[in-house]
């Protein structure tokens, strides 16, 4: 093995890049601050707290620009941590894991944003308010999750409170998520009597003090007490009448057998289960550690190759994939995420691209593959603990914030050279609708630009008549349309006004290439786009997209073109 492969191999094994998803209120925020501390990122968690707070009202969210200087320092949040079990004198890069947190929005009406930072994580820390439970938001991000079979740790947090019985908690995971739970460390009381948890992997008890001032100056926590098992005296001595309970537990788990498999965890089908109080820094460091030596590597990831990946399949034409290694030599990547006019002088837009694989190093070129064509990186920025960076190197697993005019969309990929493009980052049918009128004529042309740049962004979906010239924007839900009038306004000097359409479902339609004939496919489609006229649109991508005006004409409209495909989400192109 050449040195290049050594040290590739060694950077990849240890990134850990993961996001938390939770319900809003779980703790999310606490959490990230907490981890960032004991990770040494400092400064980042007090900027954690204030993009909260800047986002805490929707008329808060106007404030674009305050808001987004905020929002890109913390959009993804980089620190070093050690890997457990490797010694203190090994070299930095195989004893320091480099954990990439990304964030992701919290207001439930930005989802899909939240969807597509799921796509560019390993691996998912999933927070649960041990008082409530599984709560919705969770069920759903879970099953984006699922999609693609991703690692899920999970921390219930706020036992410093009266909450759900453990064991409640552990069925209710497993009934609501489908996700059998494996406890890592096991709660002894809670609320006044929360003494601590039991590490059922170390087999040690951690001792819960509740801190007076939960900050960065209190992070300074007692080591675990070895025991010799569930049985040492030692358990007695230290939590009293409480004891017997944590043994009555334990014997209740160990008759569920719920035994850990790293294979299934790995599959995203069992999640290994922590308790705490991030508030309280309390169960965060076992977090920490869990997390670095469970939590996998970025792992292969399939690709289209070849043609297809540049342009659309014309019905009939085979597709052709690759399960692309992160080791791989070449560098790829794609852009899970666009936040523009960062600096309004400028209108400057930053890609955020994962890494995938090979490396990235400072003046390379990497190869833009939907333009096909080789793009200068020079200006790419890391984001390291304190600040933003221009990157030196970035590995697999690693994001890179790309500054461009425009020219780079959502799931854009970009090699080494190769045609390849990352299959996977969806688009979601919005529900709400509105059609964009003009109040002066002139401004045809600024509102074509706005409408493209937002939606190329994700912030909005655009669609395009194939009968008549009015644009239709949709959105997943009603804040992102507040917010896109208000930047069509203030950016763009565009003043509409937005009339509500009766549309409430899309549909993406592609001839259903299983068991029709071509032509007869062709003959289908150009009916179908007759016969449906008014109802049909192309978005942002040039895809075609039936909106319906109700649920029963969508099902109709499935019913009468058998040979075409209907689909709710949409893989961008
Ligand atoms: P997010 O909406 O998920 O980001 O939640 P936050 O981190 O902002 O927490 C929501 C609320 O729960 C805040 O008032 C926190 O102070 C509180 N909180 C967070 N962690 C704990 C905890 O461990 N115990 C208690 N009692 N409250 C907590």
């Amino acid at each position: 093995m050449s040195k290049v492969d050594a040290t590739a191999r060694a950077e990849v094994r240890r990134r850990r890049t993961f996001a938390i998803i939770s319900h809003p209120d779980a703790g999310k925020t606490t959490l990230t601050e907490k981890l960032l501390l004991f990770g040494g990122a400092i400064q980042m968690a007090g900027a954690v707290r204030a993009r909260k707070a800047a986002r805490h009202a929707v008329s808060d969210w106007m404030k674009m620009e305050q808001e987004r200087g905020i929002s890109v320092t913390t959009s993804v949040m980089s620190f070093e941590y050690p890997i457990p079990g490797i010694p203190a004198d090994a070299p930095d890069i195989e004893r320091l894991a480099n954990v990439n947190l990304l964030d992701t929005p919290g207001h439930a009406d930005f989802g899909e944003d939240t969807y597509r930072v799921l796509t560019a994580v390993d691996s998912a820390l999933m927070v649960i308010d041990g008082a409530k439970g599984v709560e919705s938001r969770t069920e759903k991000l879970i099953e984006i999750c699922r999609m693609r079979d991703t690692p899920v740790i999970t921390f219930v947090n706020k036992f410093d409170r009266e909450c759900l019985a453990p064991l409640e908690l552990l069925d209710e995971i497993e009934d609501k998520l489908g996700i059998p739970c494996v406890p890592w460390t096991w709660p002894i009381g809670m609320g006044k009597r929360f003494k601590g948890v039991y590490h059922l992997v170390d087999q040690q008890l951690h001792l819960f003090k509740p801190s007076d001032k939960a900050g960065e100056d209190n992070l300074e926590l007692s080591e675990g007490i070895p025991v010799s098992g569930i049985d040492d005296p030692r358990i007695d001595e230290l939590l009293g009448d409480q004891a017997d309970d944590l043994r009555e537990d334990i014997e209740l788990l160990e008759g569920a057998g719920a035994e850990f498999d790293r294979e299934a965890f790995l599959a995203g089908k069992q999640t290994p289960l922590l308790f705490g109080s991030a508030m309280n820094n309390f169960g965060v460091r076992e977090l920490l550690r869990t997390f670095v030596s469970l939590a996998p590597p970025p792992q292969q990831r399939e690709a289209i190759v070849g043609k297809a990946a540049i342009e659309p399949p014309k019905p009939g034409d085979p597709v052709e994939t690759r399960m692309i290694a992160a080791v791989d030599p070449e560098f790829s990547g794609f852009v899970f995420k666009i936040q523009a006019n960062m600096d309004p002088n400028h209108r400057d837009r930053m890609a955020f691209m994962r890494i995938c694989s090979g490396k990235f190093a400072r003046g390379m070129k990497a190869h833009h593959v939907r333009l096909g064509r080789d793009v200068g990186m020079s200006n790419a920025l890391a984001f390291l603990a304190r600040s933003r960076e221009l990157v030196e190197e970035a590995w697999p697993g690693d994001i890179i914030g790309v500054p461009n005019h425009g020219t780079i969309k959502i799931g854009d990929s970009f090699s080494g050279g190769s045609k390849l493009r990352y299959t996977g980052i969806p688009s979601f049918a919005p529900e709400l609708f509105r059609r964009v009128l003009l109040k002066t004529p002139l401004k045809a042309k600024a509102l074509a630009k706005g409408l493209r740049q937002l939606s190329e962004e994700g912030a909005i979906q655009v669609f395009k008549p194939l009968l008549g010239a009015t644009w239709v924007v949709g959105a997943v839900g009603q804040l992102q349309l507040e917010v896109m009038k208000h930047r069509l306004l203030d950016e763009y000097s565009v003043e509409a006004a937005y009339e509500h359409v009766d549309f409430t479902t899309t549909r993406w339609v592609t001839p259903n290439l299983e068991g029709y004939a071509k032509q007869d496919l062709d003959k289908v489609m150009s009916n179908f786009k007759r016969k449906c006229e008014e109802n049909l649109y192309v978005d942002g991508h040039d895809d075609l997209v039936y909106l319906a005006p109700n649920k029963w004409n969508m099902i109709k409209t499935e019913e009468r073109f058998p040979e075409l495909r209907f689909e709710a989400t949409r893989e961008h192109s």
